[in-house]
């Protein structure tokens, strides 16, 4: 039976770059697909451990993150980079590919390239946005990450987005839906309108390297990146 007041939220590091004493990912929510494994989603995050409110300290945490197996394989954490004080748009795709990881930026591969025009489509610099994934490391063959991964990791997205306070947030892709609504629901199902997580404006819709393999995704991800537009217009 789950703990009904949940775990102990660890210590914070007692020196800078000491890892905090992070508890496996579990609260009183459904077992996954790997039985004792938790779905990945929004509840998750809101009872994450306590990390700083601080990005380059949350930063130094991921560098040194061994909190899951994908620390292994990794050359680079990918931390997230763009604008650090409530930025247009926070952008949130699955994880690093091979660019990503020789680099240690996010989206800077051919799927970045083509997120590059759509922002600037909408009418903004990417310096404007904040671009990060669900997983800081990549995971090997570019596989979906595991809800294992994924829960091991979101609460660095979790304290990103408390430091960030992005007007916008877009998922991008299934991975990132799931993380930042919490539904299992693919992207066809979710996109299309404008969800809130909390009191963030929050729109689901194609990965970019989707859009590169399924021309068909444009239009709808077009659709779904003038819902962002109409609502940061309107204040
Ligand atoms: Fe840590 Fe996230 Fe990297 Fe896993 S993917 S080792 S949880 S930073």
């Amino acid at each position: 039976m789950p703990d009904a007041a949940g775990p102990a939220r660890p210590p914070l590091p007692s020196r800078p770059g000491a890892l905090p004493q992070v508890p496996p990912p579990r609260t009183g929510y459904p077992a996954g697909p790997q039985g004792s494994v938790p779905q990945y989603g929004a509840p998750f995050l809101e009872e994450g451990p306590a990390l700083p409110d601080d990005l380059d300290a949350l930063e130094a945490l991921v560098k040194a993150c061994t909190r899951c197996p994908l620390h292994a394989t990794r050359a680079n954490t990918v931390f997230g980079e763009g604008h650090r004080d409530r930025p247009a748009v926070m952008f949130v795709g699955e994880g690093p590919g091979a660019d990503e990881d020789r680099t240690g930026r996010p989206f800077v591969g051919a799927a970045g390239q083509l997120l590059d025009k759509m922002i600037a489509a909408m009418g903004l610099r990417r310096e404007d946005c904040y671009i990060a994934n669900v997983v800081k490391c990549r995971p090997p063959e570019n596989a979906t990450p595991t809800p294992d991964q994924a829960g091991h990791c979101l609460p660095y997205l979790e304290a990103q987005i408390r430091v960030l306070r992005p007007r916008f947030l877009v998922a991008l892709g299934a991975a990132a839906a799931h993380a930042l609504t919490g539904s299992q629901d693919g992207v066809a199902r979710q996109r299309g309108r404008v969800q809130r997580r909390g009191d963030i404006p929050l729109v689901v819709t194609y990965h970019p390297a989707a859009l590169l393999r399924n021309a068909e995704y444009k239009r709808p991800a077009w659709a779904d990146l003038q819902l962002v537009m109409a609502r940061l217009r309107n204040g």
